[in-house]
């Protein structure tokens, strides 16, 4: 696949017509890296990571690919600083999730540029961020620009399914490669813009919750359909899951959102939700306020563990009581939560000994960074100088990304999502027509690249 002309720099970007022609060659290069699907499973992510790859090698940045697995590959490339601070890592995944063309405007995998956007599977999940990651390595390295810090693009596999062979499998097999790593970037940040083409707040990814995926087994007497035994595992487990729907987990504040819904104040036209928000301690003491609040479904997520019961397994055949019936169970839990104490008080909540819980996998706790760091105040200062009054904020993200490996290894890692959106754009995430604006990619790019020069730049 070829890749477009680049903009010719002899020193650091300056001016709108220079930063326009960049922003132009990264729409191209982002309609091309839509165009290789990485649909997971299989993902099939090595022949992304081969055009990234020769991307880079044109600038004269080598890079080298990891292959986990057949198709899967992980790319990682460095450009060197003074050695005087410790590196930052930009990380992306290059696998997407499933498409179903029928839904879509146009094909999920044509980029296509048409109607003031750039479409396509992953332009805002998180190829479009991506593209945004690797024009500041390409900018850094055309304007010879001086660093004090390596800085390490690290293009992933597996984000979307978590199969062991993406970034976690990077950090653990080549711990050696990141381990001397201050700083990361990744997705789980929002810029939100509001309908009148201004933005309302930078919010950046400081924490996440963690997933406590569950396994739920309900087991009691086989037999034939025709004669109902008292304990037919199927019953029980409705039992069981009824009391769990019925169940509201506690509300709980912890320090971060709390210091997010005062932020959030400051945005509130409504002088209740206004005081609310400036006390959401005291706010939640007030039934009133509580289901207000809590029928927001981010907020309410930010406020409590919460349980989706998403998959029900009982017999095959309509005529057979069978031995056990199954249900899954996607738990989400706040930081400082622990993944045992939450299973001891949901087996009380059942309250039958005959249903038992299985973690699906491997959980961790939820992990959170500083802003007290030169990045952070980097990203504070780089959407000051964009917005001067724009509110700079940390939502913390009810889903997860792959920082959690690399917090866990001491690396303060920040979502940051460079792009203005609306929450209508937004929607496109995981959703249909995804698709990004080329005046959003611009900017983002831009954006992107002041926060790096300012925490990576002599
Ligand atoms: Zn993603």
């Amino acid at each position: 696949m070829e890749i477009p002309a680049r903009v010719a720099l002899v020193t650091a970007p300056r001016g709108d017509a220079e930063w326009n022609a960049l922003g132009d060659e990264a729409g191209t290069l982002l309609s091309r890296y839509l165009r290789i699907n990485t649909t997971n499973p299989p993902g099939n992510e090595i022949v992304a990571a081969r055009w990234l790859a020769m991307v880079l090698r044109r600038d004269g940045i080598e890079s080298q690919i990891f292959e986990p697995a057949p198709g899967k590959a992980n790319l990682y490339a460095r450009l060197r600083g003074d050695g005087s601070a410790r590196p930052l890592i930009l990380l992306n995944h290059m696998d997407v999730v499933l498409a179903s063309p029928e839904y879509w405007q146009v094909d999920p995998f044509s980029g296509a540029m048409q109607g003031g956007y750039i479409w396509g599977r992953g332009a805002l999940d998180m190829k479009g961020e991506g593209i945004a990651q690797l024009m500041t390595l390409l900018i850094l390295k055309r304007a010879g620009i001086p660093l004090k810090r390596d800085v390490i693009f690290l293009a992933t596999s597996d984000e979307e399914i978590g199969a062991g062979v993406g970034a976690g499998w990077f950090a653990e097999r080549h711990a050696d490669l990141i381990r001397d790593a201050e700083f990361l970037i990744t997705e789980g940040g929002t810029t939100r813009a509001n309908e009148r083409g201004g933005i309302d707040y930078f919010g950046v990814g400081t924490t996440e919750k963690s997933p406590f995926w569950l396994d739920m087994t309900a087991r009691g007497t086989p037999g034939h359909g025709s004669r109902p035994t008292p304990d037919n595992p199927v019953h029980r487990l409705i039992r069981a899951l009824d009391r769990i729907a019925e169940w509201r987990t506690p509300l709980v504040v912890t320090a971060g959102v709390e210091r997010y819904f005062r932020d959030l104040s400051g945005l509130e036209t409504d002088s209740t939700r206004r005081r609310w928000f400036s006390d959401i301690r005291a706010a939640l003491r007030d039934s009133v306020a509580v289901r207000a609040i809590t029928s927001d479904l981010t907020y309410n997520a930010l406020l409590r563990n919460t349980i989706s019961v998403t998959g029900l397994k009982g017999s095959d055949k309509t005529n057979v009581i069978p031995p056990l019936a199954t249900a899954a169970l996607d738990v989400r839990l706040l930081p400082g939560q622990e993944p045992a104490a939450f299973l001891a008080e949901l087996q009380r909540v059942v309250g039958d000994t005959a249903v038992t819980f299985r973690p699906q996998g491997p959980s961790w706790p939820a992990t959170e960074s500083s802003t007290d760091t030169e990045l952070f105040r980097a990203i504070e200062a780089a959407a000051h100088a964009r917005r001067p009054d724009a509110l700079v904020t940390t939502p913390m993200l009810a889903g997860f990304t792959d920082s959690h490996y690399f917090r866990r290894l001491g690396i303060a890692s920040y979502g940051v999502g460079p792009f203005p959106l609306t929450v209508s754009e937004s929607r496109g995430v995981h959703g249909n027509d995804e698709r990004l604006s080329p005046e959003a990619l611009r900017f983002g790019v831009r954006f992107l690249y002041d926060i790096v020069q300012r925490v990576a730049g002599r």
